[in-house]
């Protein structure tokens, strides 16, 4: 590899040829700041917060896309590169609605960092008459405030590379604001809720939609029996939001913190990872069996599967009938737990902790009603319950360890990694390679579908058949998996897709980390190792092999694997959506 030695504040580097001014300073330990910069999502060298000087450059170059050259001298903090940063930041000020108080990103806004940073008073200084923007609550899963946003486009790139673009900057000068064409409401257009633009945000312009409200008030109710269940990826996760090393996994205090919250019991939504897997992996059977509808895809990614909806209605029959596995676990507290526990489902209020926006849509589905009442009452990102612990004083990083509650609290590694793209595939193979073979195999692992690349296939002979694989993340990844069953050239006879670029452990629900933190980390593999880690460490690593799920189909589910009972609780129907409204 061709390098380039450059000078960074007097510190001599060499990197990579073709590298940035902002990579080769970051080699010499010094950070420069960003706002619009995101690696690999928006390199467009935009708001000019991160100018530098340089040696045979014009001007101040922005360090974020400007290449170094052989001898290069950067000075990154000189008198003059400060007062640009300032005046700029000053300018952002001057049309932004400044509600720090109050504000869900204070203290975790890029904006605000950098303007305590540089001194950047509230000095009006530039303050004209400034556009006001009504906010969009128009969708189940966030909210805009473009009074915040400050034009980065961040959200704009991340849309597009999720192959959605439904959101561009509209209008000019002053008047330039973020929206849908048309300044349609975003619930009026074919946006997947993936979340992915809230996650890369660095303002307050982009929120979750607040569930927190209605599940302070059910905890404070005594008529209400309040459960909560967390998904596979949040005890890698939370962790972050305190101040953990990324890759934490905090399994064991987030169980305690959800107890001293007021949850009547503390549930794991993998048990139900581990029954998706038993139902999925005999949906597939039968339809190899019975020459069904091939490939067969997996469904627990609702923002995938809103996606196929609006984009691939003609293909709807490719996907698995199972219901995801946040919806698997509410049916299963709602009938088979409220039956157990003597108490009517319509008292019982379930809350779902998600790495993920999407679910926030997919729990007011139409057919998610096992119980005759909805199977999630209240979906809560990440983020939320990271925020909740903050409110009620519990000091996270001082919690004991603890254990989820029975019936519902025990699970396989199988169900772990389902956090990680790649795993829900990898656990249904160990499920379908035991079936297949009628054998408890020893070699669990499936290596070929583990990474974190947006796309990777493979062959397996199980039982003399050849089975071909391909697993999904990111929305351009599916349309290409789909592009390739629409025209009838797709060799796969299972594909496992999930929205977000790297699974749910990536989802757009997750703790959001700063661009100067994005930037040089890879967030998803840090993330997805903590899964794989406790995976390996577990006894039972087969979804089939759980006790939760053999006692379920003895004691509940007495039709059997895919019988009557389970189709009624645990499986679903999809719609062909219109695009637009
Ligand atoms: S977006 Fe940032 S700077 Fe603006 S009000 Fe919120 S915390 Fe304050
Ligand atoms: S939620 Fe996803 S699809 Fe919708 S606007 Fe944001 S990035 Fe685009
Ligand atoms: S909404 Fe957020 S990410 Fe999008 S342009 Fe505004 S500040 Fe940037």
């Amino acid at each position: 590899m061709e390098m380039v030695n450059v000078k960074v504040n007097g510190i001599a580097v060499s990197v990579p040829k073709g590298s940035t001014i902002l990579e080769a300073a970051r080699q010499a330990g010094v950070e420069i700041p960003t706002l619009c910069y995101l690696k690999d999502i928006n390199e467009i060298g935009a708001c000019r917060i991160c100018v530098v000087e340089a040696t045979g450059a014009r001007g101040l170059v922005t360090a974020c896309v400007y290449p170094v050259a052989e001898g290069m001298e950067i000075q990154t903090n000189t008198a003059r590169v400060q007062k640009a940063r300032k005046t700029t930041l000053e300018l952002i000020l001057s049309t932004h609605e400044k509600k720090c108080l109050s504000c869900e990103r204070s203290t975790n806004c890029e904006l605000q960092k950098m303007c305590k940073d540089y001194g950047v008073e509230d000095s009006g200084k530039y303050d004209g008459d400034r556009p006001v923007y009504e906010l969009d609550k128009s969708t189940a899963h966030l909210v805009r405030d473009n009074n915040k946003c400050i034009l980065c486009r961040r959200c704009v790139a991340v849309c597009r590379q999720q192959y959605v673009s439904v959101i561009g900057a509209n209008d000019r000068g002053i008047d330039t604001h973020i929206a849908c064409a048309f300044d349609k409401p975003l619930g009026d257009v074919p946006c997947v809720s993936c979340g992915q633009c809230v996650a890369v945000c660095p303002t307050g312009a982009l929120v979750d939609t607040d569930s927190t409200t209605p599940v302070w008030e059910a905890l404070a109710d005594p008529t209400k029996h309040v459960v909560v269940s967390t998904a596979p990826s949040i005890r890698a996760t939370l962790g972050e939001a305190f101040g953990m090393p990324i890759g934490t996994n905090v399994e064991g205090k987030m169980v305690a913190a959800l107890r001293r919250l007021g949850f009547a019991k503390v549930f794991d939504t993998d048990f139900a990872a581990d029954l998706t897997i038993v139902e999925e992996a005999n949906e597939f059977v039968q339809r190899v069996q019975n020459k069904g509808v091939l490939p067969m895809i997996t469904s627990c990614s609702p923002g995938w599967v809103k996606f196929a909806e609006y984009y691939y209605p003609d293909q709807l029959d490719h996907l698995s009938s199972c219901k995801s596995p946040q919806q698997m676990c509410g049916a299963v507290i709602k009938t088979y737990y409220a039956q157990k526990m003597g108490i009517d489902p319509k008292d019982i209020v379930n809350v779902s902790v998600m790495p993920c926006t999407a679910k926030k849509f997919e729990c007011g589905r139409d057919d998610q009603n096992a119980a005759g009442v909805a199977d999630i009452d209240h979906v809560i990102t990440t983020r939320e319950l990271a925020r909740m612990i903050d409110r009620a004083g519990i000091k996270f990083d001082l919690l004991p360890d603890e254990e989820f509650d029975a019936p519902l609290g025990d699970d396989t590694g199988a169900a772990v990694i389902f956090g990680a793209t790649g795993g829900v595939m990898e656990a249904a193979l160990r499920t379908a390679n035991d079936w297949l073979t009628e054998k408890d195999n020893k070699d669990v692992e499936f290596h070929e579908v583990r990474g974190t690349d947006g796309l990777k296939e493979a062959t397996y002979n199980i039982a003399g058949m050849e089975v071909k694989v391909a697993v999904a993340s990111g929305i351009a990844n599916a349309n290409y998996i789909m592009d390739q069953i629409k025209s009838g050239t797709a060799p796969w006879h299972f594909v496992e897709i999930m929205c977000c670029p790297g699974g749910c452990v990536n989802g757009g629900g997750q703790p959001i980390q700063p661009a100067s933190v994005r930037n040089f980390t890879d967030l998803k593999a840090l993330r997805a190792k903590a899964l794989y880690d406790q995976d390996e460490a577990m006894t039972l690593r087969k979804s089939h092999e759980s006790p939760v799920i053999k006692k379920l189909y003895e004691e509940f589910f007495d039709d059997g694997i895919g019988g009557h009972k389970a189709h009624h609780c645990l499986h679903t129907t999809y719609v062909a959506r219109k695009k637009f409204k």
